[in-house]
């Protein structure tokens, strides 16, 4: 049902060449498939265009993909920072943002997201939107540093709350699953945050800073 109905939903919509595109190169390049589902990067834009933020920080960049729904929804003097562990991956996303016309509104930092965030907490660097989408080990960590880094009011988003089901399933105990639960755990109870989860599609987490 769940499968069906997004499948409805999106053929309601009409093709989009310039994600199509960035997929199409990912394929090409032998990338993983695990950009985020389209209906969330348009949940994404919009939630964006809502909010308005200047500077927006994604964790995981992979080939650009969310990248390009966040920028869309920016305003003309918004930039994103993504960070990225893998140097080729960083390459690609780079190259896809700039062939959608955002060259000069991306910033990619390569190498892994703990390292890169607990230098930006150094800095001084404040994001008024956050999109957790590497290594789910880390997601409690990433949300923990995202707090340190938000402006009043910042937004959270993070995807794959649900590990394709094993987050739900009590016979699933390994690192990510654990990590998962935690992070969602987070989510619904951070006295510092306002949670929602959504289950559609591999599940999304959305929360304000208070
Ligand atoms: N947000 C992307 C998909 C990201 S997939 C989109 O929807 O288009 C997860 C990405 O996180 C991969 O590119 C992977 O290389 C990266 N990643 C994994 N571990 C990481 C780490 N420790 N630090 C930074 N990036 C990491
Ligand atoms: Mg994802």
């Amino acid at each position: 049902m769940q499968e069906q109905a997004a499948l409805y939903f999106e053929r309601l919509f009409e093709k989009d060449d310039e994600l199509e595109r960035v997929l199409d190169v990912m394929r090409q390049q032998g990338m993983p498939e695990i950009s985020v589902a389209p209906g969330y990067g348009r949940l994404l834009t919009l939630l964006v265009r809502l909010k308005q933020p200047r500077r927006v920080l994604e964790i995981g960049a992979l080939g650009g993909y969310s990248g390009i729904c966040l920028l869309r929804g920016m305003p003309a003097d918004g930039i994103l920072t993504s960070l990225e562990i893998r140097e080729d991956f960083a390459q690609i996303a780079r190259s896809n943002i700039a062939m959608a016309g955002y060259a000069a509104r991306s910033e990619m930092i390569v190498g892994p997201a703990a390292e890169s965030l607990a230098r930006l907490v150094q800095e001084g660097r404040q994001f008024d939107f956050f999109f957790i989408d590497a290594d789910k080990e880390n997601y409690p960590h990433y949300l923990a540093q995202a707090i340190a880094l938000a402006s009043p009011g910042a937004v959270v988003a993070a995807d794959n709350t649900l590990l394709g089901g094993r987050t739900l399933n009590a016979d699933k105990n390994g690192p990510s699953v654990q990590a998962m639960r935690e992070f969602n755990r987070l989510i619904a109870q951070h006295p510092r945050l306002m949670g929602a989860h959504l289950p559609a599609y591999d599940g999304l987490a959305l929360a304000i800073v208070k």
